[in-house]
């Protein structure tokens, strides 16, 4: 078992990755519960629920399936689930167990953190990209204007990541998750990058993956301990999401994955850096893995001002200056203030 502590002024926690973990979730918790309600989608709900059920002695177990998909991170799923937890008769002394990918982490985090002012909750991760979305104790959920606009800081108890649920991921979301390592890797560790630009991810081993995920893991932790709130530089890891998050909102969610958007982001930042800072980057490295791995490109220029505009509204977006993550080299980041104007053209060149 891998073990790994997140220091967090609200409270440390502690992520335990091992496979086949998730049948021995009672022996890693430090107190008795009185009631567990277990919320997941309809994917994960089919595959790994009852196992978690079976797994606590007592009938205090409760399963909430919601929809699967980003769409699912909304204000109406978010009521439905307090719902069920005033049905269901949880109290303040009731644990939440968030069962899933990202989407889950956050939503199931977001109504942790607001039930009753807060109740203990347990990450469990079952995407590699959730080894992103676990720590860190971001929780939100979507607005129609953006992306995670309503939310909290409210770090989990535990991270539980049986890795062995990472064999019945589909082959997109292997991509999406990657393109979360990727960014982590040319954030701060430049031989990570090098190691992921040299494999492929079909035929991929469990071990590889897991060593990949545990390198991202590190790089995530240490950002967050140093920054959690983000006023510095917990921001980099918002490295190509400036982009990404728009195209998401923009395209409709669901149309491509989290990971999918990140890694066009990805390139559009590495476009930006080097007209804007003169770096030099591996760029040509990065466009042919991602073409060799399947990921997907669907910018077109008519697509630019409504990114703009989209842009202009999120989180990042201080005093109409876009704050855009840029890489002065690998492992080299800053954040560049760039107006709308300049952001336009340059997404104009980059789609041309
Ligand atoms: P997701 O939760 O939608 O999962 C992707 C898909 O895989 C879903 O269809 C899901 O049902 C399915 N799935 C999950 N686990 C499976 C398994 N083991 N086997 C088979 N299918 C499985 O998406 P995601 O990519 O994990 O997460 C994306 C979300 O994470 C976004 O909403 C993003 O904003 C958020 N995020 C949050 C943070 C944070 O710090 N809070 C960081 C990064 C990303
Ligand atoms: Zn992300």
């Amino acid at each position: 078992m891998e073990r790994l502590v997140v220091n967090s002024s609200l409270q440390s926690y502690t992520i335990y990755m091992e496979e086949k973990s998730r049948f021995k979730i009672p022996k890693l918790l430090k107190k008795e519960y009185s009631s567990i309600l277990i919320i997941t989608d309809t994917n994960v709900a089919k595959l790994y629920s009852n196992d978690i059920v079976s797994s606590f002695p007592h009938d205090k177990v409760y399963v909430v399936v919601v929809d699967a998909g980003e769409q699912t991170k909304s204000l109406d799923t978010f009521y439905y689930l307090h719902t069920k937890a005033i049905e269901y008769g949880l109290d303040r002394e009731s644990l939440i167990i968030a069962l899933g990918g990202g989407v889950i982490g956050d939503l199931a985090g977001f109504v942790a953190a607001t039930f009753m002012r807060g109740i203990d909750y347990v990450q469990m991760p079952t995407t590699i990209l959730a080894h992103d979305s676990s720590v860190g104790g971001k929780v939100a959920i979507n607005h129609e204007k953006g992306k995670n606009l309503i939310g909290s800081f409210y770090p989990p108890i535990l991270v539980l990541y049986d890795t062995d649920t990472l064999k019945t991921l589909p082959a997109r979301e292997v991509r999406s998750g990657f393109a979360e390592i990727i960014k982590e890797a040319m954030l701060a560790d430049s031989d990570l990058f090098d190691r992921l630009m040299s494999v492929s991810l079909e035929g991929l081993t469990l071990e590889a993956l897991n060593l990949f995920i545990y390198s991202g893991l590190q790089i995530k932790i240490k950002l967050v301990e140093a920054d959690e709130k983000e006023t510095g530089n917990r921001k980099f890891l918002n490295l190509g999401h400036t982009l990404g998050h728009a195209l998401e909102a923009k395209l409709g969610y669901g149309v491509l994955t989290h990971g999918e958007a990140v890694a066009i982001g990805l390139l559009f930042m590495i476009y930006v850096s080097e007209r804007e800072l003169g770096a030099s980057l591996p760029t040509e490295t990065l466009i042919k893995w991602f073409k060799k791995n399947g990921y997907i490109n669907p910018l077109t220029l008519d697509m630019v001002d409504e990114l703009v505009e989209i842009i202009l509204h999120d989180k990042k977006t201080v005093n109409q200056k876009i704050q855009m993550i840029l890489l002065r080299n690998l492992a080299g980041p800053i954040i560049q203030p760039l107006e709308a104007k300049k952001l336009k053209s340059y997404l104009q060149g980059f789609i041309v």
